[in-house]
C-alpha cells in the first residue's frame, strides 16, 4: 500500500503499514546499536556501520511508503548532499570537527523551523486541518515547539560555531540582566504558544503568533549561548547535540514519521545525558550551563590578558629523551594541540621506543581535553594506541604521584591548578590533572605567549620540574624518537 505524506499525515500514523512500522523500529533499535558501539573506541566502527544500516533502512521507507511528488528532485537533493557530504568529510581537518558538528546541528534546527512555517503556511498539505479549516489543536502545539527548539538549535548552533573556529571570542559574554531577560523570552515564547493553540484564528499562515515564537526563539538561541565559553564550552557542544534531536523529533510529528520521532528522541536524550555526564565531570551545575551560564561569575573569563614574566626552565629534545628512557613510568597527556600538530602517530613511535626499553607508559585522557568529546581518544586509536593504556582522568590521577614523567603535549587548560585554586578563573572548578605530583614534568607548546581555549596563564610552566619544550608538538617528539635511538 502507498499513501502520500499529506494522507499519511491525515491519517496519523496508525495508517503507516505494518512492515512499514517494523522497519522503522529495526532501524531504531539498529540506532541504539550505534549508540552503544559508540560508547568505546574499541566498538566505534561497529556503532557508525549500524547508524548507517539504520538510516538506509529508515530512508528507504519513507521513500517506498509515500506517494513521493517528484522523485527526480529528491533524488538530486539526495546526490548533491551525498557529494556535499563525502566532500567535506574527506577534506576536513580533525581540529575543525567541533565546528563542523556545531555546523551541522545548525542545519538540523534550520530544517525543524522550515518544516514548521511549511506546515503553518498549507497545513493542508500535511494533513493537519479540522472540518472548519483550521488547524487542529495538537498540531498548533506541535509546531510552536517545532519551530521554538529549530530556531534555538539554529541560533545557539551558529554562535558554538563561531565561538569554535575562533571567528568570536570564546569567552563568556556576560549581558547585563541576561537572565530576566532569558527568563521573560523563554516564558513569552510558552506563553505564545498556548494563546496561538486555542485562538480562533488558526488557518494556513493565520495570525502573528509563529512569527513571533520563530523571531523569540531565533534570539534566545543567540542569548543562551553567548555568555557560555572557558570549560562550559564542551558540553554546550553536546547540549546542541541534544537540541537537534529534539527539534528532528518535532520534525517527525509535524510529517508524522515514526522514523523521525525515534531517531530524534534517541538524539535528543543521548546528547541530554552526555551533557549531564560532561557537567558532572567537570564540576558544573547541569541547569546553571543550560540557562546560559547561570551562576557565571561576572569577573571572570579574564582570558587575553598581558601576562607577568616569570622565569621558566626551557629545554631540548635530547633533554626530554635522556630523563624519558631513565624513567620507569611516563604519563602522557595530550590535548588540542596534539591535534593541531597531527603528532598522534609520532608520540605512539616515541612510546613504543620508550617501552623497548622497559619503561611504563600510560596515556591520560581528561573528558574535555581537546575540542570536542573524545577528541583524543579518536586521535589515539588513529594511531593504534591500544586501549588498554589509555585512562579517564578519575581511573589515572592517583596515579601522577608516582610517575616519574608527565609528558604533557599540546594540552594545557586540563592541567591547569588555577582549576583549583583560582575562583576568578574561568576554569575554576574544573577538575584537572594533578601533574606537580610528578617528578618531572615536560611541556610541549609552541611559545610562552600562546594560551589555552580559557586564555589563562599556567602556573604549571613556572614549576621546578617543569621544562618546557617550545616547538611544534610533531617536530619536538619526532626529534626526542631520532634523539631515543
Ligand atoms: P588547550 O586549548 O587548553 O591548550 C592547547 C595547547 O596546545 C596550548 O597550550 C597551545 O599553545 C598548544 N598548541 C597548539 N598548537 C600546537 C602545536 N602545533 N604544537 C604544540 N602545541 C600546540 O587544550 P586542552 O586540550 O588542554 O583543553 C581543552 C580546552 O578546550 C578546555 O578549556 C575545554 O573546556 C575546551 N573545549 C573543549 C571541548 C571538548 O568537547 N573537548 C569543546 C570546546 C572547548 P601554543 O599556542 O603556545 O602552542
Amino acid at each position: 500500500m502507498s499513501f502520500s505524506i499529506l494522507a499519511g499525515a491525515a491519517d496519523g500514523v496508525g495508517a503507516t503499514p505494518a512492515w512499514a512500522m517494523l522497519a522503522y523500529l529495526a532501524s531504531g533499535v539498529f540506532f541504539i546499536l550505534a549508540l552503544r558501539g559508540l560508547s568505546s573506541p574499541a566498538t566505534s566502527r561497529a556503532g557508525n556501520r549500524n547508524g548507517m544500516i539504520g538510516m538506509a533502512i529508515a530512508l528507504v521507507t519513507t521513500l517506498v511508503t509515500h506517494d513521493i511528488a517528484n522523485i527526480i528532485e529528491i533524488g538530486i537533493a539526495i546526490f548533491l548532499g551525498g557529494i556535499i557530504g563525502v566532500t567535506i568529510a574527506r577534506k576536513i581537518a580533525m581540529t575543525a570537527m567541533p565546528e563542523l558538528v556545531a555546523g551541522f546541528h545548525s542545519l538540523v534546527g534550520m530544517a525543524a523551523v522550515v518544516v514548521g512555517l511549511a506546515a503553518w503556511l498549507n497545513p493542508g498539505a500535511f494533513g493537519i486541518l479540522d472540518e472548519a479549516g483550521q488547524i487542529l489543536m495538537v498540531s498548533r502545539i506541535e509546531l510552536g515547539l517545532g519551530i521554538a527548539i529549530g530556531a534555538i538549535t539554529f541560533s545557539g548552533s551558529v554562535i558554538a560555531f563561531l565561538k569554535l573556529s575562533g571567528r568570536m571570542s570564546g569567552s563568556p559574554i556576560l549581558l547585563p540582566a541576561r537572565h530576566v531577560i532569558n527568563l521573560g523570552t523563554i516564558v513569552a515564547i510558552i506563553g505564545i504558544i498556548g494563546f496561538y493553540a486555542v485562538s480562533p484564528d488558526g488557518g494556513p499562515g493565520a495570525g502573528w503568533p509563529i512569527i513571533a515564537i520563530t523571531v523569540l526563539a531565533f534570539a534566545i538561541g543567540f542569548l543562551l549561548i553567548i555568555p557560555i565559553g572557558g570549560a562550559d564550552m564542551p558540553v554546550v557542544v553536546s547540549m546542541l547535540n541534544s537540541y537537534s534531536g529534539w527539534a528532528a523529533a518535532a520534525m517527525g510529528f509535524t510529517l508524522g514519521n515514526t522514523a523521525m520521532i525515534i531517531t530524534g528522541a534517541l538524539v535528543g536524550s543521548s546528547g541530554a545525558i552526555l551533557s549531564y555526564i560532561m557537567c558532572r565531570a567537570m564540576n558544573r551545575s547541569f541547569i546553571s550551563v543550560i540557562a546560559g551560564g547561570f551562576g557565571a561569575d561576572d569577573s571572570a573569563g579574564a582570558g587575553g590578558e598581558p601576562r607577568e614574566q616569570r622565569p621558566y626552565k626551557q629545554g631540548s629534545a635530547d633533554d626530554a629523551a635522556f630523563m624519558l628512557e631513565q624513567a620507569e613510568k611516563v604519563i602522557i597527556i595530550p590535548g588540542y594541540g596534539m591535534a593541531v600538530a597531527q603528532a598522534q602517530h609520532a608520540l605512539r613511535e616515541m612510546a613504543d621506543v620508550l617501552e623497548e626499553k622497559g619503561v611504563e607508559v600510560k596515556y591520560a585522557i581528561h573528558p574535555v581535553a581537546g575540542r570536542m568529546p573524545g577528541h583524543m581518544n579518536v586521535l589515539l586509536a588513529e594511531a593504534s594506541v591500544d586501549y588498554d593504556k589509555v585512562f579517564e582522568l578519575e581511573d589515572i590521577n592517583s596515579e601522577f604521584a608516582t610517575a616519574d614523567v608527565a609528558f604533557i603535549i599540546g594540552a594545557n587548560d586540563v592541567v591547569n591548578p588555577a582549576a583549583k585554586t583560582d575562583k576568578s578563573s574561568p576554569i575554576y572548578g574544573m577538575p584537572v590533572f594533578d601533574v606537580d605530583k610528578a617528578k618531572q614534568v615536560f611541556f610541549i607548546k609552541r611559545s610562552m605567549g600562546g594560551v589555552g581555549y580559557a586564555g589563562v596563564d599556567n602556573d604549571v610552566f613556572y614549576m621546578n620540574q617543569t621544562v618546557m619544550l617550545l616547538s611544534d608538538a610533531k617536530k619536538m617528539v619526532e626529534e626526542i624518537v631520532k634523539a631515543l635511538d
